[in-house]
């Protein structure tokens, strides 16, 4: 027998009646990253691995478990996007060039995990980065967590919950790790294996473990914002009063660190409660350092990224989602009305309304099951009936409504009319 190919694990075909959605996402996303004045760069797909294990830390679960490593060569495919564009802006030194770089990207990414609902191998991000020499201003924080906010209201999700927090500057964040050390060594036995680890290596990441004992213990922390200075304080003030000033709901979340090593200052997640358990819809935040600790100037970043496929999911959900689809569907009865499908079909494309028809001629309740899988939102029907008097009938799918309009093939203005109405 002739071997049957599959596709490989944890990757995912998007079929043509998804590609519009795909499409749809991609052109908002890019109409807001224009009003707000960032430009589009994009990154090769693979990396040297050392640019990930420098820039997100040996320790990191996504360096330690989760990079498809392309080891004999040296290289990475991409597990997220930062890294590379951070490589990006010193190999083509653009802090000389312009004062704040605003980037956005569109893309896939790479992660070896074990599939899931909302967790692939191969995925997709939306993401920005803000970089620039003395950056590190709190009003580009905000507008960094607004813009993220406004994208997913764009996408037509309302539904989402935002969390915010700060590391502080590298010196409180060096006080965070201390005082965390000190309330979990006493606790250390009831760890998991991976956080007994993680306590001398990077305490922040017991935060994020998944384990229900660790989460328990780490629920009970009374963390409070005692390890940051004065000026940190001040400057997560000015990024709250900025949300607030802009109506943007947030909750501060004193667990929230963020798995990777590079953030300092501001970070925030954004989560959907109708995804289940790999509820993040994206996540950012501020990494004063990371430039100048992959070889560059000392600016300063801040940035965030979305998965795709996660926000279809979230969309999905939603009961007032309609899936893109044909505007209309032209059906036929008989086989005589095959032809005149055929020439009204060619004058509703040169008008540019998104049409199709079925090549096959059969009775009404066996189209209109046809229909009905296919999504059109209007249908055309062309009978006997139709054809003798000189009229379609256009029924709406949405409202199930029907009417008869005058029509010939020389003069479908009037149908034309209606298609094109939103
Ligand atoms: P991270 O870089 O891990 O903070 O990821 C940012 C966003 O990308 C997450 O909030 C998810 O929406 C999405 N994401 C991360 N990993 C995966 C994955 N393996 N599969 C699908 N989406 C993912």
């Amino acid at each position: 027998m002739t071997k049957k190919f599959s596709l490989p694990r944890g990757t995912a075909d998007i079929l043509p009646d998804e590609t519009p959605l795909w499409r749809d996402i991609e052109d908002k996303a890019r109409k807001i990253f224009a009003i707000y004045g960032y430009q589009e760069i994009r990154t090769p797909v693979f990396e040297e691995t050392a640019l990930f294990t420098r820039s997100l830390g040996e320790t990191s679960d996504v360096v330690q478990k989760q990079m498809l490593n392309l080891e004999k060569e040296g290289l990475a495919l991409r597990p997220e996007g930062t890294a590379s564009i951070v490589r990006s802006y010193i190999e083509n030194n653009l802090d000389k060039k312009e004062r704040l770089s605003k980037l956005y990207y569109i893309g896939s990414m790479f992660r070896g995990e074990r599939p899931q609902k909302g967790r692939l191998r191969q995925f997709h991000q939306i993401g920005v980065e803000a970089i620039g020499p003395n950056s590190s201003l709190p009003y580009l924080d905000a507008e960094v967590i607004i813009l993220a906010v406004n994208l997913l209201k764009s996408f037509g999700l309302n539904d989402f919950k935002l969390k915010i927090n700060t590391l502080g500057s590298p010196e409180d964040k060096e006080n965070f790790s201390k005082i965390l050390r000190g309330e979990l060594k006493n606790k250390s036995a009831h760890l998991c294996e991976d956080c007994q680890n993680r306590l001398e290596r990077n305490v922040f990441r017991i935060l994020d473990c998944k384990n229900e004992q660790c989460k328990k213990i780490v629920g009970e922390l009374k963390i409070g914002s005692s390890y940051l200075s004065e000026a940190s304080k001040t400057y997560f003030k000015n990024v709250k009063d900025a949300l607030e000033f802009s109506s943007v709901a947030y909750e501060e979340s004193s667990q929230l660190v963020r798995g990777l090593d590079y953030y300092t200052h501001t970070v925030f997640e954004i989560s959907s409660p109708s995804l289940g358990s790999q509820d993040a819809l994206g996540a950012g935040g501020r990494y004063n350092n990371l430039v100048s600790q992959l070889g560059g100037p000392e600016v300063d970043g801040i940035g965030f990224a979305m998965g795709v496929e996660r926000i279809l999911l979230a969309l999905s959900q939603d009961p007032s989602f309609v899936k893109a689809s044909l505007n209309c569907l032209i059906l036929s009865l008989d086989e005589a009305s095959l032809l005149r499908a055929f020439q009204i079909l060619s004058i509703l494309r040169s008008a540019g309304i998104s049409s199709d028809m079925s090549h096959r001629f059969g009775s009404m309740k066996n189209q209109m099951s046809f229909a009905d899988k296919i999504g059109a939102r209007y249908v055309m029907i062309l009978g006997e009936d139709e054809a003798k008097k000189g009229t379609v009938t256009l029924k709406n799918m949405a409202t199930r409504e029907q009417n008869e309009i005058k029509a010939s093939a020389d003069n479908l203005t009037e149908v034309i009319k209606i298609l094109k109405e939103e």
